[in-house]
């Protein structure tokens, strides 16, 4: 065996969504990181649908954001849940409040695109089948036999993690009770009779579908019949019309697939994201049906929160529990997101109690504040991590303790030059600064200080990690000194207390 511990800091095992993010925010942060990837060819299956705004916020952070824009399409943000619509509220905190809609394929590609050229190792056709490690590194074993080692590795290999499997990482939750077919195919019969046949159909049964994706191509769902044993294999044609009329009285004359494919509703979650070396991200991690469209955004921004804290671990400055964090930050979320698909699944069913309820969380969205936290929940704007747990014996007394902006991500704020995300492409943490008496002169590599910040920061200063979510709030240079080492390791220089009145002007 070649032991590549000195020229691998990571391997990512998946090169999905979740796996090139990854990657490429492992990147920006100088780790060398080798993806392995078991198809030889990019999917075709065209799963996810679109971006929610705070992933949308996170290609942005990251400069990626235009080359997404052009090639999607933007439909503003409304309530939605189980299928209910309203009306958005006005004033949600994003400055992106819109869905992205852009096919799933697309989105690995871009990403994909953007890791290669930022110079990760892509290795399509390699499969990983073993995994061991030890005090110094991880040994992946890949299906042609070769062994290869690493500091770490990242399981982003999708729900049937083999990663997961090896690890014996528990994956508990509710298996998989209905199945879907999914295909693109070209119809033999008018536009408006596949309209009419939908809408009469998705009346009372909301898993069927069929809609135009252009170029006289459709996109048709509809219930299978029983669960499959392999959901890998997909459907065949003759299986996916047989479906259509039963459930819709007619296969629309189904034919030339571009692919075809089946999912399920199987809700689960791994029990621990962490198991020494090893760490898990997106499906890996997490499954549930696709209600609300929320598991590549999940997965995108389990990359955005482990990136930085895996890269200052390899790095070696990361504080003790930065890594942990991951688990502790990131578990909680998914298992909200499972929380919110279990209960739309509720009220798609057409019984007469879920219906009942259906009725009532329709008038309860009439209520803003109702509309504003499920548009909040669903977009993953609203999160805000717990940092108590960091913040260890933390007294209470300290200003910003508690502030309501602490955990959550910061939305994009103009400053006096330019906008808040616009600075973040680096990926490093910042210090933005309305004091201009504040230093963190001794972490200067990790954080950006930033002076001129302007009037739409309503805070004296905030304290923002590499994936923008707040880990301080106030204005004494004390307390901010004990806060950052928490976050971003000990300093490298002096990590000074600035005279009275001394100005910044490095950011
Ligand atoms: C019908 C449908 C619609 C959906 N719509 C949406 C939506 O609108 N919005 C949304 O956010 N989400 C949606 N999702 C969910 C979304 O598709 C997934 O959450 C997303 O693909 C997860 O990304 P991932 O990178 O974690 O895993 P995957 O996309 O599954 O990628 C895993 C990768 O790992 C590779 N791999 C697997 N095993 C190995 C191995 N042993 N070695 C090496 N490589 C391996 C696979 O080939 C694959 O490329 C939908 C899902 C379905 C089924």
């Amino acid at each position: 065996m070649t032991d590549t511990t000195d020229v691998i800091d990571v391997i990512v095992a998946g090169g999905g969504p979740t796996g090139m993010m990854l990657a490429a925010e492992l990147r920006l942060q100088g780790v060398r990181v080798l993806v392995l990837e078991k198809d030889t060819e990019p999917n075709r299956v065209v799963r996810g649908l679109g971006l929610h705004a705070r992933s949308v916020e996170v290609l942005d952070q990251r400069g990626l954001l235009e080359r997404f824009l052009p090639l999607g399409k933007q439909y503003p943000l409304h309530g939605s849940f189980a299928g209910i619509s309203k009306p958005a509220p006005d004033g949600l905190d994003t400055a992106h409040p819109y869905v992205l809609g852009i096919p799933q394929t697309v989105t690995e590609r871009l990403l994909t695109e953007h890791a290669v050229e930022v110079g990760i190792e892509l290795r399509r056709g390699c499969e990983l089948v073993g995994l061991s490690q030890d005090d110094q590194g991880v040994t992946a074993e890949l299906a042609d036999g070769a062994r290869l080692r690493s500091r770490y590795l990242v399981g982003c290999d999708g729900g049937r993690s083999t990663v997961r499997k090896l690890l014996g990482v528990g994956f508990p939750g509710e298996p998989a009770s209905t199945e879907w077919l999914l295909g693109e195919v070209e119809v033999g019969v008018p536009a408006e009779t596949v309209a009419a046949v939908s809408a009469e159909v998705r009346a009372t049964q909301r898993g069927f579908g069929a809609g135009p994706v252009g170029d006289g191509v459709y996109r048709v769902v509809v219930p299978a019949d029983g669960v499959a044993e392999d959901r890998t294999v997909p459907p065949t044609l003759e299986e996916l019309k047989q479906q259509l009329r039963v459930h819709g009285g007619t296969d629309f004359g189904a034919h030339s697939p571009r692919w075809l494919s089946r999912f399920g509703d199987a809700t689960r979650l791994a029990e621990h994201y962490r198991t020494g070396r090893v760490l898990l991200a997106g499906d890996a991690a997490h499954v549930h049906p696709p209600l609300g469209g929320q598991g590549l955004n999940l997965g995108l921004q389990d990359a955005f929160n482990l990136g930085w804290k895996l890269a200052a671990e390899v790095n070696g400055w990361a504080p003790e529990g930065l890594l942990d964090s991951y688990h502790a930050e990131r578990h909680p979320v998914a298992a909200g997101v499972l929380d919110f698909t279990r209960a739309q699944a509720e009220l798609l069913s057409v019984a007469p109690g879920p219906r009942a309820v259906r009725r009532l969380v329709s008038e309860l969205m009439d209520l803003e504040d109702v509309n504003r936290y499920l548009i909040e929940k669903v977009t993953a704007v609203g999160i805000r991590y717990d940092l108590s747990e960091r913040s260890g014996e933390r007294s209470g007394e300290r200003s910003g303790e508690g502030h309501e902006l602490l955990g959550r991500r910061l939305r994009d704020v103009g400053l006096r030059q330019g906008r808040l995300y616009q600075r973040m492409h680096g990926g490093r943490g910042m210090l933005l600064d309305r004091t201009g008496r504040l230093s963190v002169d001794g972490w200067a590599d990790r954080i950006e200080h930033v002076v001129d910040v302007g009037d739409e920061l309503d805070v004296p200063a905030v304290l923002l990690r590499p994936d923008g979510h707040v880990a301080w709030v106030g204005e004494d240079q004390a307390d901010l000194l004990v806060e950052v080492p928490r976050w971003f390791g000990t300093a490298v220089g002096p990590a000074t207390t600035p005279v009275s009145g001394e100005r910044k002007h490095n950011g």
